[in-house]
């Protein structure tokens, strides 16, 4: 198995009215670089593309990335045959590592706008290098630019950012230094294609916690009645939580708490987010042992809502009254 460090530089509308809804950003550049298991650089790959959706580049993509419409016109082919060369370079048995989350939603994104069969099945799996730096340094959910990495790790910046292969390689030099054994089970799931159905509806297994992810629903409130997305389980032997609090909401987030006999209190979080089309709603479902603190910061939650809900009912009679 090998690790394709890949990078995307993309342009887009001049105006959110010459947008088109299906490709809101269009791909102009893929980078990539070639990785062992033992994450040795092995090959590079690099594409300029032919932009077909919006044929100027913005000021701010070319400052940004240093490309101009003639260096496209002129050494960019099509993203069919990009694509097709890319994906044959890939080979068979890999994983996608990335900067950031959204360019692997962006590469599928464009690849459904030109009816291109995407090979990977669902769920999709990547590493995403700059959440497992931010793991590694114990950062929670602070998310360094590259460039604020590289120097971290006193990598050479003799290369310019923003260049879809310069920034794949300044990628793949930060994965060399990251202790992989430890966090690559930390992997992240790419939302842009969801479970079809219930049937392909997963639950992924991390070390700390688990994680599940719903199919498609039409409707916000068709999300949370679903019995599959309220089932609370442990996370470490898949059975029955003993309910404690049943899901409520705060407004963001629902939470529940329960617990299983053999490995102890849990606290199951559902969040409900748009599809990447905007065309529906599905659930993210984790799952992870809490301790006491955290199970009374749920459960005043709880109490303060509840407060909150009481005061309105009261203050609704008050008003009654008056009338
Ligand atoms: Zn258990």
């Amino acid at each position: 198995m090998n690790y394709i460090v890949l990078d995307l530089e993309w342009n887009q509308a001049a105006y959110k009215t010459d947008e088109e809804i299906d490709i809101p950003f269009e791909i102009i550049e893929i980078g990539a670089v070639k990785l062992n298991r033992k994450a040795e650089i092995l090959d590079s790959f690099q594409e300029l593309i032919r932009p077909q959706v919006y044929p100027f580049l913005l000021r701010r993509t070319k400052q940004l990335t240093g490309w101009t419409d003639r260096d496209l016109d002129e050494r960019g082919i099509y993203f069919e045959d990009a694509i097709e060369k890319f994906l044959k370079w890939c080979g068979r048995d890999y994983v996608f590592c990335v900067w950031g989350g959204s360019d692997l939603t962006q590469l599928e994104r464009n690849m459904s706008y030109y009816n291109i069969r995407v090979p990977w099945k669902y769920p999709l799996k990547y590493l995403d290098v700059q959440k497992l730096f931010a793991l590694e340094m114990r950062e929670g959910k602070t998310r360094r630019p590259l460039e604020a990495v590289v120097e971290h790790y006193g990598i050479p910046a003799d290369r310019p950012f923003h260049h879809a292969l310069d920034d794949a390689t300044y990628t793949a030099k930060i994965f060399q230094k990251l202790d992989r054994a430890e966090y690559e089970s930390y992997y992240s799931v790419d939302y842009y294609r969801l479970p079809k159905n219930r049937f392909e509806e997963v639950t992924f297994h991390f070390k700390t916690y688990s994680k599940f992810v719903s199919r498609k629903f039409n409707l916000k409130e068709e999300v949370i009645r679903d019995l599959r997305v309220r089932e609370l389980r442990c996370r470490i032997c898949g059975r029955k939580l003993h309910r404690e609090v049943n899901w409520f909401t705060d407004g963001h987030s629902y939470f529940a708490l329960g617990t299983c006999r053999e490995h102890g209190k849990m606290r199951g979080r559902i969040r409900i987010r748009m599809t990447e089309n905007q065309e529906g709603y599905f659930a993210i479902r984790t799952i992870k042992n809490c301790n006491s603190e955290e199970e009374k910061k749920i459960l005043d939650k709880q109490d303060n809502l509840r407060a909150r809900r009481r005061e309105r009912r009261q203050r609704g009679k008050g008003t009654e009254e008056k009338e």
